[in-house]
């Protein structure tokens, strides 16, 4: 297969890491016989200290030119980058907002998964933690709160916010239908979470949602209060498989999810629309801290590419093969800084790579 591939290695660690992913993909592409093409584009302060903007329109059209985006990521030091001086629409994260939108991304995806040598950085008790879990967060990233309309104003002296919540039927249909697509890759259940007790936005989700379910009879779906699933979440977290939820409940829920990992160098995520088009990026920033000391940990990122085959290009087989190798060079003792742990042999980013890609 031929493989037409945007890269975005972004700023701080960004390059890096791309640069290891793509090694990854390479030798996966040799194994298995596929051809990548890669075009690199600029967005975030790379494309600032070059045209000035975060993110030109030449470098959409490649983008939508393409079959998937892989980036790295974006931004520099808050407090010291010059960057942040400048107007907030011209800053590195106004690209990731404008190719969010220009390429219709409204399906967020934050799989956490808690590897057994990883087990120690797991916040949870260790009764909860030994049964493992795997579990993938879909997020509605377009609609609800965050894009409803909004407004401050005075009523007699007195100031009042509003903020407003809308889904409309079609809107979670896509995002139901994406969510059990994925199921059916994964374990074959779907929870969907919402707050049906109060909101009407929640029941209308929930109605709808049961008939996208009818079309997946092979997939278990439940119903969960956001209230309830934020406590499962640390209480048992093995219960899940694919959590559906609207923008809000996803916003918080994914860093949760995250966060009992304990592991920010490994979360991979993929935005997706609703061709086979998708975004894949590791969840974490840009971390402008460690950049060019090639002591990053790169495997968020390498897993975005797995991400990439599986979902974007159908590649299941060689998703695997990108995941096993993971976990082989977690089980031979190979970690990073940000991982490191007794007994372990501490290696850096370039490193990494090059036992990811021998272990494909
Ligand atoms: P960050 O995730 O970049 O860093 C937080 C901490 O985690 C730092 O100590 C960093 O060294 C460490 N860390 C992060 N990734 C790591 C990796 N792969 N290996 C080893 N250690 C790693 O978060 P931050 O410091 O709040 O943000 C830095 C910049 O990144 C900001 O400009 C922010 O806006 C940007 N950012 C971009 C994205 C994105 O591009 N999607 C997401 C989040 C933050």
């Amino acid at each position: 297969m031929r493989l037409n591939i945007v890269c975005i290695p972004g700023d701080g660690i960004g390059p890096e890491i791309v640069r290891e992913a793509k090694k990854v993909l390479d030798r996966v592409a040799d194994k298995y016989g596929h051809e990548i093409c890669y075009k690199d584009i600029l967005m975030g302060g790379a494309s600032i200290d070059v045209h000035g903007v975060p993110l030109t329109d030449e470098a959409i059209a490649e983008a939508k030119a393409a079959d998937a985006v892989l980036m790295g990521s974006i931004g520099g030091d808050t407090n010291t980058s010059p960057w942040y001086q400048l107007p907030p629409n011209l800053r590195p994260e106004a690209g990731l907002l404008k190719i969010r939108k220009a390429l219709n991304l409204f399906a967020n995806l934050r799989p956490a998964y808690l590897y057994p040598e990883l087990a120690a950085a797991c916040p949870l008790k260790e009764e909860i933690s030994s049964a493992g879990f795997d579990m993938l967060i879909m997020r509605e990233l377009t609609g609800g709160l965050y894009f409803g309309e909004r407004k401050t104003i005075e009523e007699n002296g007195i100031r009042k916010a509003i903020d407003t919540l809308t889904y409309d039927e079609n809107e979670i249909r896509r995002i139901a239908v994406k969510g059990f697509e994925i199921a059916r890759k994964r374990k074959h259940k779907v929870t969907s979470v919402d707050k049906a007790n109060v909101l009407d936005s929640s029941r209308l989700w929930r109605a709808v949602v049961n008939e996208v379910a009818k079309d997946y009879p092979d997939v278990k779906v439940e119903h969960m209060l956001v209230d309830n699933c934020a406590m499962q979440l640390v209480k048992d977290p093995a219960q899940f498989d694919v959590i559906l939820t609207e923008n809000m409940f996803g916003d918080i829920l994914s860093d949760e999810a995250s966060m009992v990992t304990g592991s920010i160098g490994m979360l991979s995520s993929a935005s997706l629309n609703d061709t086979r088009f998708g975004l894949y990026e590791p969840s974490h920033g840009s971390a402008p801290d460690i950049a060019g000391k090639d002591i990053a940990n790169p495997i968020a990122t390498v897993l975005s590419a797995a991400m990439m085959l599986r979902y974007t290009f159908d590649l299941d087989k060689e998703a695997d093969s990108i995941e096993q190798a993971v976990k082989k060079v977690l089980e031979d003792g190979f970690r990073t800084g940000d991982i490191m742990s007794a007994g372990c042999t501490k290696v850096g980013c370039s490193q990494m790579g090059d036992l990811l890609a021998e272990r494909i």
